[in-house]
Formats: structure tokens, C-alpha cells, sequence
């Protein structure tokens, strides 16, 4: 029987298990955590409230074979993402739409006007490099200080001129008014919650997990015929090339008594840097549709140091992970797959679909 080591409970490795588990293999997944699931962990806080332990996670894709795929471990609660954005003390929407626009200069302009108003304050950028430049081509200055400027600060500790397009870019500009903070065909979260989920995914005769073990720790010991890496690329490689820049988060979360909810939308956004040092407030509760007296509120302070949460999208980063991929290709009986091992900003649906195109490969599919 052929052994796997998978190093990561999170999607990319939960789901190589599962694969490889069902094709025959013996699996033995590891994760350093005291606990599965990755940073889409949920888990009942001490107030009973099921809070999301490492921020938002709002499950959204394009993808049928994918929601099929979880399917067969969870079933589904529709919930379509919606964002407020706190600026000047009133709340706006966020993607910025017509509500926005209008709410924000007391206009009253149709769709048609909101792109003619768009049109007159962008400003053109070619070519569009940064996220600096994908904002001010496509809604100009004002709204881009008001609604991008500091939280893209706070976020990643760096300019927006200094940022990848591709990161503003995830957020779109509507001119109806579609407050969705997603467009997605599917748009859902698990019923029961992740935890749950994990939990039928590895659920497995053939999957063994151990929790609280870090791979660095044990790896001399262990015996296997192939190894799936999903934890920091350049970690695995001792940083040989100097490590690789990852954004942390502190979580700080707060419990309400006798308050069924905090704020209007899941999410509210504070782009303001100098009155609040967090990004955003997340009130899990209504992502959950949970039922409780009381609501949890948990803010999220950006950090440079702490669990790697976000690679760093920009070109230096990218060059320097193109050197550990030419190092990881050279492995022939390692993979590594996922958001910290391939250094990509991946949403939970892109992670999973690497993971299965990973599987197939593995399994001669
Ligand atoms: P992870 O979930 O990070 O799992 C990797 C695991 O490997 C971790 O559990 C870690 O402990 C373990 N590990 C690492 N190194 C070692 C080691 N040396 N030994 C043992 N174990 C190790 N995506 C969406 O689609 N929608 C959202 O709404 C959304 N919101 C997000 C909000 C936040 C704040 C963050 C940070 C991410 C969000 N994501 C969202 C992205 C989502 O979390 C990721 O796409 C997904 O969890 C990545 O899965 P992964 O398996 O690659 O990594
Ligand atoms: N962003 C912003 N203002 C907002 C929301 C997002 O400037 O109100 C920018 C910011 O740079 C952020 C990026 O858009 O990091 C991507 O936002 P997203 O909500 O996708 O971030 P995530 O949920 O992955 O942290």
C-alpha cells in the first residue's frame, strides 16, 4: 500500500487525502494546529456563539464540480456576502455601487449617470501595474482615499502603488445597485459549519490525522513514498533564498450579552487608518444564521509578525518564489499545493480545485 504524508489539515491537504485515502493509500495528515480545517476553522466560543476563529470565510465559486465535490461531506446554507464600509462615521456599501456614490455626495444619478460620473473623476492609467492604478482608472481619487487608501495600508503595511493589481482588483465597482459583496454562481457556507465538514472529509479507514505536530519536528522520523507539503514553500526549503514576506492578523474578538446582533452586515469595513488600527469587524453570526442571545464581534488588527495568513502579491514576491518552484519541481516525491506553499492568493474554491488537479496527477488521473 502506498504511504502518504500529508503536512497541513487545511483545504489543499484535507482534500489530497481524501483523494489519495479513496484510490488505496494510507495517509497520515499532520497538522501543527490542535485542531482540522485550516484557517476556515469555526468553533463555539466560550458564550456558545460559532465564530469563524481566523476571520470571514464565505464560501463562493463558479465551480459545479466543486460544490459537488464538498457536497459529499456537508450540506449547504445559502449566504450572499454583503460589506458596509465606515467611512466619515456613516456606513456605505462596499464594492462600491450606485447606493454608495449617490449616499456619499447626495446624488440621485441612474446607472447610465454613474458611469458618466465615473468616466469624469477617473483617472486613466496605462499600463495598470499596481493596485494603486486599478483604482484610480476605474473610480478616481476621492473614492480611492475615502474607500482603499488606509485599509490597503493597515492590510498589507505597504503603499498601494507598491501592490500587485490583482489585489484591489478582487474588489469590483458596480454601477447598479448590487451590494454583493461577491458575484458568484454559488455562494454558501456549511450547514453545520467547516469543523463539521473537515471532519466527514477526513473521516476515512485509510486517513490517520495528528494534531498539534509540527512537521520540521518529526519529519526525520517519518517513512513515506510521498509527501504533501501545504505550509510556507520557503520554510520547507530552510529559506535558502531569504523567506518569503507573509501578512499576518490578530484576531481580537468580543462577546455581547443580550445583543442579537452588533452591526447590519457580516463584515463592516474601516478603511479610516488614523481612528482605528483594525481593518474590519467581523459578526460571525450572520454568516452562521445562528440563533443566540448574544453576538460575538471579532476585530482584525493586521500584523507583520504571526501564523502566515496572506502572501504578499507584488513582483519582487513573485520572483522570489519563482526560485523555491524551481527547487520544488526538482522534488519528485513531494507536492505542494495551497495558499502558503504556492505563494497565491487563493479563495477556498481555487485551493480545493488545485488540490483535486493535484490529486488527479498524483493518482496518474
Ligand atoms: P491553510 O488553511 O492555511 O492550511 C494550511 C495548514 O498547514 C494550517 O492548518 C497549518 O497549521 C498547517 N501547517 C503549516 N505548516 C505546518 C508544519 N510545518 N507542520 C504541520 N502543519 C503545518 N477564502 C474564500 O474562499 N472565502 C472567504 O471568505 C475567505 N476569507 C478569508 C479570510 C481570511 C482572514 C483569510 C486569512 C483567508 C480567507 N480565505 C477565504 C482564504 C482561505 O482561508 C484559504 O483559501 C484556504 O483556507 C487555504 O487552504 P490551505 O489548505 O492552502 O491553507
Ligand atoms: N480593499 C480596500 N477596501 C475595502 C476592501 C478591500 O482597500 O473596503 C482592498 C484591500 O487592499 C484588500 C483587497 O482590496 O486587501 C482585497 O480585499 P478582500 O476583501 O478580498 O480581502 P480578504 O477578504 O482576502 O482579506
Amino acid at each position: 500500500m502506498m504511504k502518504f504524508v500529508v503536512v497541513g489539515a487545511g483545504f489543499a491537504g484535507s482534500v489530497i487525502a481524501r483523494e489519495v485515502a479513496e484510490a488505496g493509500a494510507s495517509v497520515l495528515v499532520l497538522d501543527r494546529r490542535g485542531h482540522i480545517a485550516g484557517n476556515a476553522y469555526d468553533e463555539h466560543d466560550e458564550h456558545g456563539v460559532l465564530i469563524h476563529r481566523y476571520g470571514p470565510h464565505c464560501f463562493h465559486t463558479n465551480s459545479e464540480r466543486i460544490v459537488l465535490y464538498l457536497q459529499r461531506f456537508t450540506a449547504w446554507r445559502h449566504f450572499e456576502l454583503r460589506v458596509r464600509a465606515c467611512v466619515d462615521g456613516k456606513l456605505f456599501p462596499i464594492p462600491i455601487n450606485r447606493d454608495t456614490i449617490n449616499q456619499l455626495y447626495g446624488l440621485d444619478l441612474d446607472e447610465a449617470g454613474i458611469a458618466r460620473y465615473l468616466d469624469s473623476v477617473r483617472e486613466p492609467r496605462d499600463p495598470i501595474r499596481t493596485s494603486e492604478d486599478v483604482v484610480l482608472a476605474s473610480v478616481g481619487r476621492d473614492l480611492y482615499e475615502k474607500f482603499y487608501l488606509g485599509y490597503t495600508r493597515k492590510q498589507w503595511g505597504l503603499e498601494p502603488s507598491e501592490l500587485s493589481a490583482s489585489v484591489a482588483a478582487r474588489i469590483p465597482v458596480h454601477h447598479n445597485r448590487d451590494d454583493r459583496y461577491f458575484q458568484d454562481i454559488y455562494q454558501c457556507v456549511p450547514a453545520d459549519g467547516y469543523a463539521s465538514m473537515f471532519r466527514n472529509l477526513l473521516d476515512h479507514p485509510n486517513i490517520q490525522v495528528d494534531l498539534g505536530v509540527d512537521f520540521f519536528a518529526v519529519k526525520d522520523r517519518l517513512r513515506y513514498d510521498h509527501l504533501v507539503f501545504t505550509g510556507r514553500i520557503d520554510q520547507y526549503f530552510g529559506e535558502c533564498f531569504g523567506s518569503l514576506p507573509y501578512r499576518s492578523l490578530r484576531f481580537e474578538s468580543e462577546h455581547l450579552p443580550n445583543c442579537p446582533f452588533h452591526q447590519s452586515t457580516a463584515l463592516v469595513n474601516y478603511p479610516d487608518e488614523r481612528n482605528f488600527a483594525f481593518t474590519r469587524i467581523l459578526e460571525s453570526k450572520h454568516i452562521t444564521g445562528q440563533t443566540h442571545t448574544g453576538t460575538t464581534i471579532t476585530r482584525e488588527y493586521p500584523s507583520g509578525t504571526g501564523d502566515p495568513y496572506y502572501p504578499i502579491p507584488r513582483p519582487e514576491n513573485e520572483a522570489l518564489y519563482r526560485q523555491y518552484k524551481a527547487l520544488a519541481e526538482r522534488e519528485t516525491s513531494v507536492t505542494f499545493v495551497g495558499r502558503l506553499a504556492q505563494y497565491r492568493y487563493y479563495n477556498m474554491d481555487q485551493v480545493i480545485g488545485a488540490a483535486l488537479a493535484a490529486a488527479d496527477r498524483l493518482l496518474g488521473r
